[in-house]
């Protein structure tokens, strides 16, 4: 065999998380290879919620506009008893992070716009039709054994990321085993095109007898999902009579057409841990969400942000491997919470008898009595927000209700010196970021130019209320904040801010600790280089 084409990062698997990956890798010119064992990205419909954080990931992928055009923005969920009244609502309206919270998309179409982006990019290889059948490592990289057209070849790597699904050949060949709950449901899933449905909101027939969701999407389609009992045997209710009696009596109207109808198995389960030496799971590989939440792929697709620029920082030498340690310890609290999101949004959706579905629905009642309530849920308030306590950040003394690192930054839209628009972002550009508030920022940007901020080549930019004309400082670029306000950031009146090149802030500080501040991160740095 002849001698192994060398990158510095190998993904498998060209899934949401994997295509996510290398869109990001693309961007920050980091060659890589994307191995695939299909010819072409799948067909089936699996995911359909996309939510606001993996667009604001397709934001840093370039390609938010086009995944837009094929998405229906900002829909909510609508609850309803076995008696027919909907006793819920939850119909987010904030964008916290620049996008809508629930919006309706189709997995084969992202998964298409995903694969058609990478030719984008000279130094990313997308290799369709090999299939990863084994690999080794040793200290100094991955040697991966692919079969492809009926022949063997290796592939040498830095770094492996198996993004290869559930049954991932990357875990098993580690002997990774799942943990997790001992939840397991089956659901029959049917999918519609020419729907005359025209609702734009999920319906929950929260109805012991038959647990039912009905979810629009783009293009009059729309997903139908029943919960099956045990004893139930997959043939019987995969019968065309079967699937037109449960459509008949859940309010699926005559005229539209069948596409699919499936039955899959959910679980709620996690790797018991997410890498070994060079190789690191992400996606469905590291952990099974049920989709009642509609988080699966999403929790995928932040494991790839976080990923992303990490083994950018590494494989470039910015920061060291000790970088690569982070990314379990951030992730994972926050995917477990994803998962038990999801199961108790899947035990509102299907309570177990009669008298729990009335305990809800009276519970849900009580709640809209209180303005504070009604808006928690209504807002969807009480989906774990995208945070860690400990990783790659700079703790500091705000309690953890308050503080704002290892949070995601809020992503207002921004008046550009130009005069025009933009959303944060897009200014901020792909790398770190410094956001400094306050009338200060003219005396900080040359200490922000300097060590240990200088290692991050951190891109500075002075965020002014609307109004304020001062110009910009030299080295610094100023934009005016138009909102949505937040109002945790709109108290930072005199404070530098270090964002991560995933939108995450590694500190806050206030100019006065600045000193303290720059040595907290300059150890932070050095410790990524340590053993
Ligand atoms: C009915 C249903 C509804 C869902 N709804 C939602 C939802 O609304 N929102 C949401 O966020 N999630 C949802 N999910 C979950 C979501 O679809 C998955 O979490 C997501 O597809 C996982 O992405 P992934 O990239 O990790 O893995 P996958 O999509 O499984 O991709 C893995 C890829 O790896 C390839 N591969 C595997 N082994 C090898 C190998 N040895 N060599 C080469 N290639 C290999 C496979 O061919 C595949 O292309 C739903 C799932 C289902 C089933």
């Amino acid at each position: 065999m002849s001698e192994p084409i060398h990158y510095p990062v190998a993904i498998v698997g060209a899934g949401p998380a994997g295509l996510s990956l290398a869109n990001l890798l693309g961007v920050y010119c980091v060659p890589c290879v994307l191995v695939e064992r299909n010819a072409a990205t799948v067909n089936e419909p699996r995911a359909v919620s996309i939510d606001d954080e993996s667009l604001r990931t397709m934001q840093a992928a370039g390609l938010v506009d086009e995944v837009v055009a094929e998405t229906v923005t900002g829909y909510g969920s609508h609850y309803y008893s076995a008696r027919g009244r909907c006793f819920a609502k939850v119909q987010p309206t904030e964008q916290p992070y620049g996008f809508p919270r629930r919006n309706a998309f189709r997995q084969p179409i992202l998964e298409r716009q995903l694969r058609d982006a990478l030719a984008r990019f000279a130094h990313v290889t997308p290799l369709f039709q090999h299939e990863l059948i084994g690999f080794a490592q040793d200290a100094k990289g991955v040697t991966l054994r692919v079969r492809h057209d009926g022949g063997e070849r290796e592939i040498s790597c830095d770094y492996l990321v198996a993004c290869d699904g559930a049954s991932s050949t990357v875990r098993r060949q580690l002997g990774i085993t799942l943990g997790g709950s001992t939840f397991r449901e089956r659901w029959l899933i049917v999918d519609l095109e020419n729907s005359p449905v025209t609702s734009p909101h999920t319906k929950v027939f929260s109805d012991p007898e038959r647990p039912c969701i009905a979810l629009p999407g783009p293009d009059l389609t729309r997903r139908y999902e029943f919960m099956l009992h045990d004893g139930e045997r997959d043939e019987d209710m995969l019968a065309p009579e079967m699937v037109q009696h449960l459509l008949a009596t859940h309010e699926a109207a005559p005229g539209s057409r069948i596409v699919r109808t499936v039955v899959y198995t959910f679980h709620a389960r996690l790797a018991e841990r997410w890498s070994e030496g060079r190789v690191y799971l992400a996606g469905d590989a590291a952990h099974l969400t049920p989709p009642f939440a509609g988080q699966g792929m999403n929790s995928g697709v932040r494991d790839a942000y976080n990923l992303a620029w990490k083994l950018a920082a590494v494989t470039r030498g910015t920061l060291g491997p000790g970088l690569l340690a982070s990314y379990e310890p951030e992730r994972r609290d926050h995917v477990w919470a994803m998962i038990e999101f999801a199961l108790n949004i899947g035990r509102v959706m299907s309570p177990p008898n009669a008298f729990a579905a009335w305990m809800i629905e009276q519970g849900f009642r009580a709640l809209a009595l209180y303005p504070k309530a009604r808006d928690y849920i209504m807002q969807m308030k009480f989906k774990p927000p995208p945070r860690f306590a400990k990783g790659f950040i700079v703790p500091d003394s705000e309690s953890p209700r308050r503080t704002l690192v290892g949070r995601m930054f809020p992503q207002p839209r921004v008046r550009t010196a130009d005069g025009g628009e933009a959303r944060l972002d897009d200014v901020l550009g792909p790398g770190f970021a410094i956001v400094l508030r306050g009338a200060r920022a003219e005396a900080l940007v040359a200490t922000l130019r300097a060590a240990p901020f200088a290692a991050l080549k951190a891109n500075i930019v002075v965020m002014r209320p609307e109004g304020d004309a001062r110009a910009a400082p030299a080295g610094a670029t100023v934009v005016h904040d138009i909102g949505p306000a937040s109002p945790r950031v709109a108290e930072l009146s005199d404070h530098i801010i270090l964002l991560r090149p995933d939108r995450y802030v590694a500190a806050c500080m206030t100019a006065d600790a600045l000193e303290q501040g720059a040595a907290k991160i300059g150890k932070l740095v050095a410790g990524t280089f340590a053993s």
